[in-house]
């Protein structure tokens, strides 16, 4: 029996207005409070949660950049030939995406989403390693280097192994004692969320679903360790798409070309852009300026919200939409989804939320990016409690029979 276990639980899209009017964990973790997310998606939210800074400082923040000099994916053109009606799909899509991420040897996530294969060779892709491993950040250290750094034995899910098999691996390692740390990472509410909104009974369902999960993971752990310190969380919310814009076809419609005068990128909710030219630097500012579903960023709300790079190395010109708008089709579908996030952190859904089953988290964590002290603060904590304790196993029937039991299968 150890004495103190942390156990950080990330579900991915479990906003602020998701649960707010939900009993979810309130019997686990009653302690709730809202947090403010990180302008971006989760490829700067779960790295800033990770680091405990802002994209500005990690330089992870948007997959895809106009970056032709360093561009991996030369190999790739030729796929340019194929007809559209084949690698526009998203079944072809997802295989080519596997493919490449092992050719490439990137360690994240990957995906080549809906980038044309024209051209995809003026770009490169902003994450190649991955957050949840030590050396996982494009600057700087995250939380599991800090872990390394100390001598902190700790456990971290691994996405390919989905939601279910992380949970059974944590509890394999919850069960030999042998850590005094863990981050589970459940991506799956999010996936679900884009499919089908956040009003959705299937929401409800899942909340439930993970909630069955919790209180396993909690009894078996409770079994092991005296204190279990549970801390569930998420990067950002989920907003419905109710209207749509179609940017691409009204900046083509501009005469300008794209490659030769700028290139830009539609992510869901922004358009980067960057200029090869004066005019055409002109002619798209003067039309943004006069698109009602979004707005230009300016260098001050920028580098408010700790977005501003001084290079521009993920765009010139970036242009958001309003909550509730969908930019499609865009780089990141041919076809529209029911919800998305990555709008202004601002915004009703764009809030995060944090659970707690202690009420001492302190008043200063009210952002994402602060998950980072607490988890530095518990993981100290538990290591130095941790060690001064003797070892002794001890066999907790009821725990042990929780382990054996076999795992809900995850809904996708
Ligand atoms: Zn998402």
């Amino acid at each position: 029996m150890k004495s103190i276990l942390p156990l950080f639980v990330f579900v991915d899209a479990c906003g602020w207005e998701i649960i707010k009017d939900d009993p979810f964990v309130t019997g686990l973790a009653p302690y709730r409070r809202r947090l403010r997310s990180v302008f971006g998606y989760s490829s700067a939210c779960i790295p800033s949660i990770l680091s405990g800074r802002m994209p500005v400082e990690h330089r992870n923040w948007c997959y895809f950049v106009h970056d032709p000099k360093h561009s991996p994916f030369r190999p790739l053109r030729w796929l340019r030939w194929l007809p559209s009606a084949l690698t526009g799909r998203r079944r072809v899509r997802r295989w080519l995406s596997k493919y490449v991420k092992m050719r490439l040897k990137f360690r994240g996530y990957f995906d080549l989403y809906n980038m044309p294969f024209r051209d995809i060779n003026q770009y490169d892709f902003s994450e190649k390693k991955s957050p949840l491993q030590p050396g996982g950040m494009n600057c700087g250290t995250n939380i599991f280097d800090h872990l390394t750094e100390h001598g902190i034995p700790y456990h971290v899910s691994e996405p390919a192994r989905g939601e279910q098999g992380n949970l059974e691996a944590l509890l394999q390692d919850i069960a030999a004692e042998k850590i005094d740390f863990a981050f589970l990472y459940w991506p799956d509410l999010d996936g679900l969320l884009h499919r089908v909104g956040n009003q959705s009974p299937e929401i409800f369902l899942k909340l439930r679903a993970y909630e069955k999960d919790l209180n396993r993971l909690m009894a078996i752990s409770r079994g092991h360790y005296t204190d279990v310190r549970l801390y569930i969380f998420s990067d950002h919310g989920m907003a419905n798409c109710d209207r749509r814009l179609d940017l691409r076809s009204r900046i083509l419609s501009l005469n300008l070309k794209p490659g030769n005068d700028y290139a830009v990128v539609y992510d869901s909710t922004m358009a980067r852009f960057w200029f090869f030219n004066e005019n055409a630097r002109q002619k798209i500012v003067d039309y943004l300026k006069n698109v009602p579903q979004g707005k230009i960023m300016t260098d001050e709300e920028l580098e408010n919200l700790g977005t501003l790079f001084p290079d521009r190395y993920f765009g010139e010109l970036i242009f958001l939409v309003s909550e509730g708008v969908l930019i499609v089709p865009s780089h990141m579908g041919e076809r529209p989804i029911r919800a998305m996030h990555g709008y202004h952190p601002d915004a009703p859904h764009s809030y995060a939320a944090l659970m707690a089953n202690r009420d001492t988290v302190p008043a200063d964590i009210t952002a994402i990016p602060d998950i980072y002290k607490l988890m530095v603060a518990e993981a100290g904590e538990a290591h130095a409690h941790n060690r001064a304790q003797p070892q002794q196993t001890t066999t907790f029937p009821e725990a042990t029979a929780a382990l054996r039991r076999p795992a809900v299968p995850a809904k996708a």
